[in-house]
C-alpha cells in the first residue's frame, strides 16, 4: 500500500503527475523548450495577473527556500532595508539569509500563534522611512496561521515599498491576487499547493521591480535577474534543469484546471481540514491556534495531556499504517502538524483520524 504524506511538502502526488515524469528530455528539447515557457505564461495567471500586465516568471532549481534565497539576495540593493515579518521558523529563515548575505535588515517579530500585525507594520514603517522592502510569509507552516497579506501589501503599497512574500505553502491552494495584494515578488515551489515533485521553485515578480535586482545579485546561481534574462533570451535555464519535475508539474497544472482551478481545490483543503478538526476534536486533541487565524493548509496539535505520550512512537505507529505526518517546529511548546493538502481527500483523512484513534486506544491500553 503507498503512503499518503499528511506533510507541507512534499505532498502526495496522483500517479498521473509521477508518470509525467517517466520520460528522459533533454534540456534542449523542443518539447522542453515549449512546456518552460507554457508553465511560465500560465503561473502568473492563477494569481490572477499576466505577463501582458508586466508580471515575469522566475523558474529557480532547488527547493522553495533556493527561491526565496534569491530573491531575498537579489532585491536588496546596497542602498535598500528589508523589514522582515517574522511569526515562525520560515520568517526566522529570512532573517538567517539577511545575516549570511549581509544585508541591511530590521526584523519586525510576533508571536507564534499571533498573525502580523499590520498597524505595527506601519508604525515600523512610519518610525524608519529608510526601509526599502518588506517581507512576509502568507501561510506560515511553523504552526499554520494566514498572514493578513492584503492589509500589509496594502499599507507598503501606500508608502511606497516594495512587497515580497514567501506564499509557498498557499499559492494553488490559496485565492492570492498578486496586484490586489500589491506584491511585487511572490514564491511558492513546484512540491507544494500545485501538487508538483520536488525540483523547483517559481518566482511571479513585478517586471519593473524585477528589473531593478539587474547586478545585485550575491551569488552566480540564484542570481534572479541572470536567471529570468536567461530563460527570456532562449528559454533555457541558465545550468542543468529539474527537466523531469518540470514535466510532471505541467501534468499537475492542468490537474488543477481539471479540478476546477484554485477555488475548487481551495474547497477541498478546506473539506479535508473540516473532517481533521471534527475527527480530532473528538479524540481530545487540542488545536495550538486560536480557529480565527487557523488556516487550511496545515494545523498545528498540543501533545495529548498525558505525560507518557511519546511522538516518535505515535509518529512510527502512524507511518507503519501508511500515515506520513509532521513533527511540529514550535519554540514555546510541543506540538505536532497535520497537512490537509496534496492529493488527499475527506475519506483519508477519516482514515487517518481512525489509525490515530486506533493508537491511542492502544497506548492508553498499555500504559494502564
Ligand atoms: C515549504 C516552505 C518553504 C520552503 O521550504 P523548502 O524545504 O526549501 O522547500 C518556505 N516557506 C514556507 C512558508 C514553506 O511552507
Amino acid at each position: 500500500m503507498k503512503k499518503l504524506l499528511f506533510t507541507p511538502g512534499p505532498l502526495t502526488t496522483s500517479h498521473s503527475v509521477k508518470a509525467a515524469a517517466m520520460e528522459d528530455m533533454g534540456s534542449r528539447d523542443a518539447a522542453f523548450v515549449t512546456t518552460v515557457k507554457e508553465i511560465r505564461e500560465a503561473l502568473p495567471v492563477l494569481g490572477h495577473v499576466s505577463k501582458e500586465e508586466g508580471y515575469e516568471t522566475v523558474l529557480m532549481q532547488g527547493s522553495g527556500t533556493f527561491g526565496v534565497e534569491s530573491v531575498i539576495s537579489s532585491t536588496i540593493g546596497e542602498n535598500d532595508h528589508l523589514l522582515v515579518l517574522s511569526n515562525g521558523a520560515y520568517g526566522e529563515r529570512i532573517v538567517k539569509m539577511c545575516a549570511i548575505h549581509k544585508l541591511p535588515h530590521t526584523v519586525l517579530r510576533f508571536e507564534e500563534d499571533e498573525i502580523t500585525d499590520p498597524a505595527a507594520v506601519r508604525r515600523q514603517l512610519e518610525q524608519a522611512p529608510h526601509i526599502t522592502h518588506v517581507a512576509c510569509i502568507h501561510s506560515e507552516t511553523t504552526t499554520g496561521l494566514f498572514n493578513p497579506i492584503e492589509a500589509i501589501g496594502a499599507i507598503c503599497a501606500e508608502l511606497g515599498k516594495t512587497f515580497i512574500v514567501d506564499a509557498m505553502s498557499s499559492f494553488g491552494g490559496v485565492e492570492i491576487d498578486i496586484r490586489k495584494a500589491h506584491i511585487q515578488f511572490l514564491v511558492s515551489s513546484s512540491n507544494k499547493c500545485i501538487e508538483g515533485i520536488p525540483g523547483f521553485a517559481f518566482v511571479i515578480a513585478e517586471k519593473v521591480a524585477l528589473l531593478k535586482t539587474k547586478g545585485q545579485a550575491r551569488s552566480l546561481s540564484l542570481d534572479l535577474y541572470e536567471q529570468w534574462n536567461g530563460l527570456e533570451t532562449n528559454g533555457q535555464f541558465r545550468f542543468t534543469p529539474p527537466t523531469l519535475s518540470i514535466m510532471a508539474f505541467r501534468q499537475a497544472m492542468r490537474e488543477l484546471e481539471e479540478e476546477g482551478g484554485i477555488p475548487a481545490r481551495e474547497a477541498r483543503y478546506r473539506k479535508n481540514k473540516e473532517t481533521l478538526d471534527k475527527g480530532m476534536e473528538a479524540l481530545g486533541f487540542v488545536q495550538y491556534l486560536r480557529p480565527e487565524i487557523q488556516g487550511h493548509i496545515i494545523t498545528s496539535f498540543l501533545y495529548p495531556n498525558d505525560p507518557s505520550f511519546q511522538f516518535e512512537a505515535f509518529y512510527q505507529a502512524l507511518s507503519d499504517r501508511n500515515f506520513v505526518i509532521y513533527p511540529g517546529k514550535l519554540s514555546k511548546t510541543n506540538a505536532f502538524r497535520i497537512g490537509n493538502i496534496g492529493q488527499i481527500f475527506p475519506e483519508d483523512v477519516s482514515a487517518l483520524v481512525q489509525a490515530i484513534g486506533e493508537i491511542m486506544q492502544k497506548e492508553a491500553a498499555l500504559s494502564k
